[in-house]
């Protein structure tokens, strides 16, 4: 006898509740992932997520051979992949943690019916969220579509549980069943794209352990301030580790909590509140997805799905390899591209730019970032993207479009991000270096500049594009 647990996107020993209640049963415990991405279409996960699930369950298999256990890898259909695991293994029962996309929630559904078809036991168990949906709804019954009316109902909820600690023994099965290498999975891009992500990064559960005790210790004090600096180390940096499920939000929760009662540091309450409140923000959106769960593909208001976009490839393609000519937002792209990972503040401008200055449809950026994101995931990207096309849930209004020269000089005084990413921009003087098409040829000849070949002049004149996006969403609202 033995017991199967299903992990999916919970690649983590600790605070893991499918797996506590596996090793509960007191029968061996055969972990296994199977690698179905079709089944999760049309959002299967993108080059760069592949990328850190590789690394990632690389990881967790070192984690459980120190215990005495081991990672099994197989490939779908899901249902039959389970189905001959627990065959051959003598397992009765299958555990797992549930998911909130809603195609991974239909899956979920369609394995465990196949399986108690099939006579097994399925334990099915809520691992990724601190508040449950069904109990945070306004007084009419209806899900709230606004943050602060929703973080107020959350906050008159018990606090989320404190998390479990991870097992310090493994129960293991007489013998193992067979598994896949992890390079038969392919998960590692083709191209050497990726290969700098590694210096970026480290996956699995010791990694993300790291960066949040960096975090606490360096960056929560600061935090209300330096969050929306790209130029500081002002964030955590944890949403790749938090969507692979290497932490769950409890730790996060409770560790942020037991630090600031811990140390009396200035502004160390100022930060957790602050912090605190940004991870609800990943909580609402995971609510709204499984209330909403057509907007990651359509607005959640109706009346901007007739927004006049426009098909514009060669401003896509410039967009996506940081050629715009407006510095902060070639900056952000091609942090990206390099890193797999893009400041909050950047990712609010360059979606702005992208739907509004250039008109072009948010769910082009939104497939962009899916392919090219460590941390893509579909609940936060179709919040964020929804956000700034101003179409969905407490998105910013249709009016607000922000000005990519201005945003540079509040958000990037010095230059410092531009500088780093922009290289070829690093010479021009600070008050030439958010707009350069406005720098005296001179300024620009001296920096070594050549506007149009060596950095492209601008795509575009802000102030028409506002005009014109104003009137789009004007005719629609
Ligand atoms: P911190 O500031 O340290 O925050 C801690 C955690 O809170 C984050 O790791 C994240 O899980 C959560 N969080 C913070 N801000 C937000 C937010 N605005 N919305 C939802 N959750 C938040 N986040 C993703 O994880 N995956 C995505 O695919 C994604 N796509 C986005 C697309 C757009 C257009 C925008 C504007 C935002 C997107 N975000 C996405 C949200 C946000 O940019 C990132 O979560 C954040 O930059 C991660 O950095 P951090 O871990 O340092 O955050």
């Amino acid at each position: 006898m033995a017991t199967l647990l299903w992990l999916k996107r919970e690649l983590r020993l600790a605070d893991n509740p499918a797996l506590q209640w596996a090793l509960a049963r007191g029968e061996p415990v055969i972990p296994v992932v199977i690698q179905a991405p079709e089944e999760l279409a049309p959002w299967a996960p993108g080059p760069a997520s592949n990328w850190w699930l590789h690394h990632s369950l690389k990881a967790l298999d070192g984690q459980l051979r120190r215990l005495g256990g081991r990672l099994i890898l197989r490939r779908g259909p899901t249902p039959e992949a389970l189905s001959q695991l627990a065959k051959a293994t003598g397992a009765t029962a299958v555990a797992w943690n549930t998911s909130c996309d809603p195609v991974a929630r239909q899956r979920e559904r369609h394995v465990a019916e196949r399986l108690r078809a099939a006579g097994q036991r399925v334990s099915e168990h809520s691992a990724d969220l601190l508040f449950p949906p069904e109990l945070v709804h306004a007084a009419n019954g209806n899900p709230y579509k606004v943050f602060t009316p929703w973080y107020k109902a959350c906050s008159r909820l018990p606090e989320p549980r404190e998390p479990e600690e991870a097992p310090t023994r493994w129960l293991s099965p007489e013998t193992w069943p067979d598994s896949l290498s992890l390079d038969a999975l392919e998960l590692l891009p083709k191209r050497a794209w990726a290969d700098e992500f590694g210096t970026h990064w480290q996956p699995g559960e010791a990694g993300a352990n790291e960066k949040l005790e960096r975090f606490l210790e360096e960056a929560l004090g600061e935090y209300p301030e330096a969050r929306d600096r790209p130029d500081k180390q002002g964030t955590s940096r944890l949403s790749p580790h938090l969507h692979f499920g290497e932490l769950s939000p409890h730790q996060l929760w409770h560790a942020a909590r037991a630090y600031t009662l811990a140390h009396e540091r200035p502004g160390l309450i100022r930060g957790e509140e602050a912090w605190l409140r940004q991870l609800a923000w990943r909580e609402f959106a995971h609510h709204l997805l499984l209330h909403f769960p057509e907007t990651d593909h359509q607005p959640l208001y109706e009346k901007y799905r007739q927004l006049p976009w426009r098909d514009e490839p060669a401003a896509l393609r410039a967009w996506q390899r940081g050629q715009t000519g407006y510095p902060l937002i070639d900056a952000g792209m091609r942090e990206l591209w390099t890193t797999g990972w893009m400041h909050n503040r950047v990712r609010m401008l360059v979606g702005s730019f992208l739907v509004k200055d250039l008109l072009i449809h948010w769910l082009e950026g939104a497939t962009w970032f899916w392919s090219t994101l460590v941390d893509a995931d579909l609940a936060n990207n179709t919040l964020g993207w929804q956000w700034v096309a101003g179409c969905g849930a407490d998105a910013a209004p249709w009016f607000r479009i922000f000005n990519p020269v201005t945003q540079s000089r509040t958000f990037d005084p010095l230059g410092t991000y531009i500088r780093r990413w922009v290289p070829e921009l690093a010479d021009l003087p600070d008050q030439h270096l958010h707009a350069p098409w406005l720098a005296p040829v001179a300024t620009l000849r001296s920096a070594g500049i050549q506007l149009g070949s060596s950095y492209p002049g601008p795509i575009g004149d802000h102030a028409q594009a506002r005009l014109r996006a104003l009137d789009a969403f004007d005719a629609v609202r």
